[in-house]
Order: structure tokens, then sequence, then C-alpha cells
């Protein structure tokens, strides 16, 4: 066996602990076919922590997730919270995690597996075989930046004012993250901005150039303006490979390009912090999926893009790039073989549960080590 991996789980609320499980059952198939052991501790997060300890994130818990090696969560809120405080609704304890680990940088892939081409919006042929990053500063810009607040004017208007601002490291450190994942990609950034007409544009353009340069001339770079890239997402989004851009462009273009998806159960992500002596970054992995309220507990579940957050950590916090390609490899045969849960079942096809779903990737995993 080689070193242990540490793992907190934190499956939260509504479904998440339905596709947490089946995350759990893909870390003992690599424990026991691929002599990949880890550290898994569980705990709570959100309205099943807050119902514990009256606060949606322990202190004990947050200890536990400065140790560890990356967090896994799955999915946090419901109805019986959206009366609380905001300082106590679950969502705050996930707001938590992302700020006490300093997880600037947050990675958004849009992947079309050919048997889900269909489920797109897009024609398939323009959207058949997707598989583009989207990295988003997540920590600064506009949703942070100072001053803000709505002011009385002195002729009885009120003015809201927001600021977009970016500093050289902010910006650098981002872009650090974009090129780095290029490199175990398609090796190709393309920096997002409007630098046209904001100045926080221009330093973004010349800092991401200046990084470039520094440390990353074996990547291809390309910088687009932001109207644009939101176009060319629709128009063509398979020329893209890494796109890297602020807060508030990142939240706008990374649910764009997941529509091009077509299905919430299959979208994962994760967001990075800044990198330790070791080049360790502080990790949270969590499909982009709510809590599902309305089918939590049926075992229904799409567990997919819970699988997939695991596939992202097994590739970026344990360079374990093999078993990620083994674990998208085996959800993508099983899409083949027309098996479906009910979100993204069609015609045809052979409808399963949650558990259902990880016996099907759990022996496609089988086969492909066979
Ligand atoms: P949602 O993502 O939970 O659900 C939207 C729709 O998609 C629902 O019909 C749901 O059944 C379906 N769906 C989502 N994931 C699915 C899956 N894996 N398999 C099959 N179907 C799936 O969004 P919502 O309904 O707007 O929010 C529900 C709760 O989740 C709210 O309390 C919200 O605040 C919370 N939320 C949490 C997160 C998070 O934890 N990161 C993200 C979004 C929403």
């Amino acid at each position: 066996m080689t070193a242990n991996k540490s793992l907190l789980l934190l499956p939260g609320d509504g479904i998440g602990p339905e596709v947490m499980a089946q995350v759990v059952r893909v870390c003992d198939w690599l424990a026991a076919k691929r002599s990949i052991a880890f550290d898994l501790t569980e705990d709570l997060v959100g309205g099943c922590a807050y119902d514990a300890h009256g606060k949606p994130l322990a202190d004990a818990t947050l200890k536990t997730a400065r140790k560890v090696d990356a967090v896994l969560l799955g999915a946090v809120g419901g109805p019986q919270y959206d009366q609380l405080d905001f300082a106590v609704r679950p969502e705050a304890g996930l707001l938590a995690l992302r700020k006490e680990r300093g997880l600037f940088a947050n990675l958004r892939p849009a992947m079309v597996f050919p048997a889900l081409a269909d489920a797109s919006t897009l024609k398939r042929e323009v959207v058949e075989g997707l598989d583009i990053m989207i990295v988003r500063e997540l920590t600064g810009g506009v949703y942070f930046g100072e001053p803000r607040g709505i002011f009385p004017l002195d002729d009885g208007q009120e003015k809201g004012v927001n600021t977009q601002a970016y500093t050289t490291s902010e910006i650098r450190r981002v872009a650090e993250v974009a090129f780095d994942l290029a490199r175990k990609r398609a090796g190709r950034v393309c920096s997002v901005e409007k630098a046209n007409v904001m100045e926080s544009g221009r330093l973004w353009r010349k800092v991401v150039t200046a990084t470039h340069a520094a440390g990353f001339t074996d990547v291809g770079l390309s910088h687009m303006y932001a109207d644009n890239c939101a176009m060319q997402l629709v128009r063509d989004p398979k020329q893209f490979d890494v796109i890297v851009t602020d807060n508030l462009f990142g939240d706008m273009l990374s649910d764009e390009a997941a529509m091009l998806t077509g299905s919430l159960g299959m979208l994962p992500s994760a967001s990075l912090g800044a990198g330790d002596e070791t080049g360790r970054r502080p990790a949270l992995y969590e499909p982009v999926h709510g809590s599902a309220p309305d089918i939590a507990g049926q075992g229904i579940a799409n567990p997919i893009a819970m699988i997939l957050s695991f596939a992202m950590c097994l590739r970026y916090s344990f360079g374990l790039g093999e078993e990620a390609d083994l674990v998208e490899g085996a959800v993508a045969r099983v899409l083949d073989r027309g098996i479906r849960t009910g979100d993204i079942m069609a015609e045809g096809c052979t409808r399963v549960g949650t558990g259902g779903m990880g016996d099907a990737i759990l022996a496609e995993l089988d086969l492909a080590v066979a």
C-alpha cells in the first residue's frame, strides 16, 4: 500500500449522504484493486450540523478540515432551514469553509459525454466530446471590493456602489492555477476580462501575460473579452481548453458552460487555495448541484457529479491522474451502455437508482482492470 491519503467527507443534507455513499464505495475499490488507501473521516456540515451543534460548521470540523489533504462535500440546505438567520444557515457552513481555507480558485469543468450529447440544448456536433475547464477567481473582485453599499445622495436619491478591484498577487495566483491545470490537459489557457473598458481588466491582462512569460511559456495563452467569450461558448465551445477569469465573469460564464452539458447531476467542481512549500493546496471538491430536497431519501439521486468531483480530487490533490481517468472512463462507459438515473433518463435506456448507478460504475471499473 502507498502512504494513506486523508480525506474529510462532509455528506451534508438532502441527497448529499446518498451520493457520498457511492464515493466511499469507489474509495474501497481503489484500496482493494489499486492498493491506494484513504484515511476517511466523516463529519457534519450544513443543516445537519446546525441540528447537532447549533451552527452549520463546528469548530472541531474546521480543525479536521485544516489537517486533511482534501475535503469532499455533498450538499447543504433544505426548506426546514430557510427561516434561520443567515449566519447559521446551512450555506454559511460552506462559505466559512471556503473562506477559512482561502479557496480562491474555483474549477468548474463542463464535459459532455457522447452518450448525453442530446441532453444539451445545443446541436450534438457543437457539444459532443466537449471538455472545458473554467477557473473562476473566487475571493476577490466586485463581490468583495470596497467601498460597497447603498448611500444617500443630497438630492434624495440613493446610490448603490460595488467596487471591482484586483491586486497583482490575486491575479497572479489564479493565473498560475490555470496554467498548471492546462499542463495536465490540452495545454491552452484563454484569459477573459474586459480590458477594453475596465482598468481592473487591463491589469488582469498585464499580470496574466507576465505570469505566462515568467514560467509557463510551454502553455498556449490567448485573451478574450468576456462578452465575446459568452458568445463563443454557445457558438463553438470546443475551441476552449482552460478559461481563467474573475469572480463576476466566472460566475456567469461557468453557469453558461454548465448548461451546455444539459444536466445538473453530472457536474463536479473543485475549489483550491494557495500551495504550501511542498506544493500541497487546500482543496474542497463538491458537486455543483444542491441537496435536492424534492428527491432526498428516495434513493434516486444521480451520484455521478459527486463521483466526478472525487475524480477531480484524485487528479488535483493526489496526482492520481491514471485513477481519475479510470473513474471518468467507467462513468462514460456506463452512460454508453444506456444506464441512467431518472434525471438523465432517455428512451430505450435502463433506469437505475443511486446504488444501481454505483454498482454499474464499480462493475465497469472491475472490467477496466481485469
Ligand atoms: P438543487 O440543485 O438541489 O436541485 C435542482 C433540481 O435538480 C431539483 O429538481 C433536483 O431534484 C435536481 N437534482 C439536483 N441534483 C440532482 C442529482 N444529483 N440527481 C438527480 N436530480 C438532481 O437546487 P435547489 O432545488 O435550488 O436547492 C435545494 C437546496 O440546496 C436549497 O436549500 C439550496 O440552498 C441548496 N443548494 C446547495 C448547494 C451546495 O450545497 N453547494 C448548491 C445549490 C443549492
